[in-house]
């Protein structure tokens, strides 16, 4: 249950209809956001909205049975849309394109993917500089430092930033630098993680985890939410299934489902979801049509000279060219009152 409140309810409205939900065997948390405060009752009797209506300081009451409560559509039916500044939204009925490598490595590579996203209309420009490899040994990103240029560069461009934070000590000082805090695959169940970003007034992407369920990703978006955050969007980046013949299983199907569960913004990542470069474009524009409202997807100068994930990294012509598919699959999904 979720009862939304009025800003002017007052402390003694508050406890009165706290100690009510409580008389009936309830447990409350209550969630202040930037956009709203929410009392979020967990219990097991049968919830009458009716004892409760008369309370004073109510906006509304909600019965949302499922354990993530406060990113579900039973509530909220409009789709919260991301405002990144400057124009730049990601929203229901909207197309975002992110592009970029992998990982950040040198000014020289910022300036030259800057300069592409450019000539390609691509206002979001991605790309690690803390990264979470398999290996010890292999290229773990520019760090701080290397993020403090690429932001300096991409503000002179006018294109927003979209990284991965790994570590809670890592949230303020990357702070002033990013437009989207993202989460990766193998943090998305880091529940302390979530739970700082709850507390930071900027933009998460969560990305889906290795074995995640669908459910499990709209979990750890509650976290985020329950910490204070509604400035979410989530990502389909594929899952760990048995099947070895690409990087990992693009669940397409989680597109539709987690738009019909939830009025978040949901992006899809090809280039991991399926690892391979010469399909990626096909992946994107089949997450264009399962219903996708943003497109995130790597791409270098030079992949096969990319420090990681080259093999699914596009070139700039190959990218230019899927961000021009992309807004004409855009259009066409658009044309079909169905999607
Ligand atoms: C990435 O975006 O480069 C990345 C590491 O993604 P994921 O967390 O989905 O593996
Ligand atoms: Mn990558």
């Amino acid at each position: 249950m979720i009862i939304q409140l009025k800003s002017e309810i007052t402390q003694v409205q508050k406890d009165k209809l706290v100690d009510q939900i409580n008389s009936i065997g309830y447990k409350i948390t209550e969630v202040n956001t930037q956009i709203g405060t929410y009392l979020i009752g967990i219990g097991k009797a049968e919830f009458d909205i009716r004892r409760f209506g008369h309370f004073e300081g109510i906006m509304d009451i909600h019965i949302v049975s499922d354990d993530y409560k406060l990113v579900s559509k039973k509530w909220k039916v409009k789709p919260t849309a991301i405002d990144l500044g400057d124009g730049v939204y990601i929203k229901d009925g909207d197309m975002a394109i992110m592009a970029g490598p992998c990982s950040i490595e040198s000014e020289e590579q910022i300036r030259n993917v800057i300069d592409h996203l450019k000539v390609a209309g691509i206002k979001i420009m991605r790309g690690g500089v803390f990264k979470p490899r398999s290996s010890p040994y292999a290229f773990r990103g520019l760090g701080l430092d290397g993020l403090k240029l690429w932001h300096q560069l991409a503000m002179e461009a006018g294109i927003k930033i979209v990284t991965e934070v790994m570590q809670v000590s890592q949230i303020e000082e990357m702070y002033d630098y990013v437009d989207i805090y993202q989460v990766g695959a193998r943090n998305t169940q880091n529940f302390n993680l979530l739970d700082e970003l709850g507390r930071v007034d900027k933009a998460v992407m969560i990305k889906r985890g290795i074995s995640g369920t669908i459910e499990e990703l709209l979990q750890s978006a509650e976290y985020v939410f329950s910490g204070g955050n509604e400035k979410l969007i989530l990502c389909e980046r594929g899952i760990r299934t048995y099947e070895r013949a690409s990087r990992n299983t693009l669940d397409l199907n989680a597109v539709p489902i987690l738009k019909a569960k939830s009025h978040l913004p949901v992006v899809v990542d090809p280039s991991h979801g399926i690892g391979i470069r010469e399909f990626v474009p096909q992946m994107a524009l089949a997450g264009v049509m399962a219903g996708a409202d943003g497109i995130i997807y790597e791409a270098h100068e030079v992949p096969e000279k990319a420090y990681s994930d080259g093999q699914q990294t596009l070139n700039f012509a190959q990218s230019e060219l899927l961000a021009d598919q992309i807004r004409q699959t855009f259009a066409l999904r658009k044309s079909f009152s169905l999607l």
